[in-house]
């Protein structure tokens, strides 16, 4: 970054209309860094508070959010294209995650006595500094609140630098914190693009940087960290499989599938991808999948009753298409969807892939929009083999009427960060979430998720 540089704007343009919102003006290079350096100040007071103030003022961020939600999820409409109900939903959820982490950070937290036989030893979790959270679009509040409510609450600070399409939220969670009474500079956005955010990482003040996103973006933050030796923690992509067996409920099952797939209009890293099911009950699954996933058809984002708003790009949706496209080129058969509308917008309609196999994008790579795949497998080993033959590894499920088998499967079989048997996997303050492989590495949520950025330290005291 160039400290001389004067700041690009940053833009928005209303997914469902394709008409331009707000324009925000960028930070220079020297206003970054000076938010940085404040941050740093506030935390070396904030670190200092007990766990009643921090809470106090967590739960008043909570308020805040409830107060503000219908803004809110207006906002998030507006920049990306989500519908109203799951912005609210998403306001509501990210004000749970602040009331569990106010409830709760002091037991997460709390020093655990080590017996030596000899001299009092004991482990305290201290906070590590300022942590940059690099966060993606796709669930704006949520994505920061996640990580934001325990890093508060454990006595760290933060700065936020936001996928450059959603500089409206970015500063509006900025606001929350400071509307709650935290002190000033503690959280901080910066409204900088993607090739600033290595020297952000590089300045003296960062202590440590959490990313979630792509794979390339993850790759690139964590080489950057990793030269500086400061803590990484990544949650990216994923292709997550679930598993349909011979004894599930097929209609039941699939609107499981269904749902997995279509959260947020399919732009989740946790939305189910491939559907692999086995042989004798693949051509009832599909069509029981083609039925539920017609049920959710294209609407106004504005509308309540809307369960398919647009995707949040042309570009993106442009991709998607492109990769339906090329699968159904190499052999895939379109069951439901695969046309993009004629109106204006980032419109893509609810899509169902049949006879999906290897070398097709919608078996090796990550679709993010309303596409689901459909994967015959001869049994449940083989089964179980496709799920784990991916360079991901975030959720996965399991559809079975037989829950011990169910339950071994999604414990001991899955090669992913997390395995919900007959439900579709979901994030959950109280439940550690992220992934392996390709999926990247460390934990948010629960107490997994606020020890990543604590310094665990060991202390003897002899007498
Ligand atoms: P993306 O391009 O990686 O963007 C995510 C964030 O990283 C944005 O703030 C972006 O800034 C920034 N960024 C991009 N390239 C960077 C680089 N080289 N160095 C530093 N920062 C960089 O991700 P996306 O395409 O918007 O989001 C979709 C991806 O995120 C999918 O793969 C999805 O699965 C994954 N995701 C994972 C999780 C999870 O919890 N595991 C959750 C949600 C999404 P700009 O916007 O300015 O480019």
């Amino acid at each position: 970054m160039d400290d001389e540089s004067t700041p690009g704007a940053f833009k928005t343009t209303d997914p469902s209309t394709l008409a331009p919102g707000k324009s925000y003006p960028g930070h220079s290079a020297a206003q970054a860094a000076a938010k940085v350096t404040r941050a740093a100040e506030a935390q070396r007071g904030w670190r200092r508070t007990g766990f009643d103030e921090r809470a106090r003022l967590m739960r008043a961020a909570g308020g805040v959010l409830r107060r503000r939600r219908d803004e809110f999820a207006a906002l998030m409409t507006s920049e990306m294209g989500k519908t109203v109900t799951d912005g609210r939903a998403e306001i509501d959820k990210c004000a749970s995650a602040c009331e569990h982490f106010a409830e709760h950070a002091a037991t997460y937290l709390a020093r655990q006595d080590v017996d030596l036989g000899g001299p009092r030893a004991f482990v305290t979790f201290n906070p590590l500094g300022v942590v940059l959270a690099v966060m993606p679009w796709n669930f704006p509040f949520w994505q920061v609140f996640r990580f934001a409510a325990p890093g508060l609450m454990a006595g760290n600070g933060a700065v936020l630098k936001h996928a450059s399409n959603v500089p409206g939220c970015a500063l509006a969670i900025e606001s929350v914190f400071g509307e709650a009474g935290f002190p000033a500079g503690l959280f901080a956005t910066v409204l900088i693009r993607s090739g600033d955010v290595k020297a952000l990482i590089e300045d003296a003040h960062i202590a440590a940087v959490t990313l979630t996103g792509s794979v390339a973006a993850g790759r690139s933050v964590a080489t950057v960290a990793g030269s500086q030796l400061k803590k990484c923690v990544l949650e990216l992509g994923g292709s997550d499989a679930y598993l349909v067996l011979e004894d599930a409920d097929v209609v039941g099952a699939a609107k499981v599938c269904a749902a997995a797939r279509m959260v947020n209009a399919g732009q989740s890293c946790i939305a189910g991808k491939r559907f692999i099911v086995v042989r004798p009950l693949r051509e009832a699954f599909e069509q029981a999948l083609v039925e539920a996933m017609r049920a959710y058809r294209i609407g106004d984002p504005r509308d309540p009753d809307t369960r398919l708003g647009p995707l949040q790009s042309v570009e993106a949706r442009d991709q998607i298409h492109e990769q339906v496209q090329r699968s159904v080129a190499k052999g895939a058969k379109l069951l439901l969807g695969g046309a993009i509308p004629d109106q204006p917008g980032a419109w893509y309609p609810a899509t169902v892939l049949g006879n999906v196999r290897p070398g097709q994008p919608a078996h090796d790579d990550e679709v993010f929009g309303p596409v689901a795949a459909v994967i015959e497998a001869a049994d449940e080993e083989n089964a179980i083999a496709i799920a784990n033959a991916s360079e991901f590894g975030l959720g996965s499920g399991v559809l079975t009427r037989d829950l011990a088998r169910g339950e071994r499967i999604a414990a001991d079989a899955l090669d992913a960060g997390m395995s919900f048997v007959n439900d579709n996997v979901r994030s959950d303050p109280r439940m550690p979430f992220g992934g392996v492989k390709h999926s990247g590495y460390g934990r948010e949520c629960g107490d997994f998720g606020i020890r990543e950025f604590v310094n665990v330290k060991s202390v003897l005291v002899k007498a």
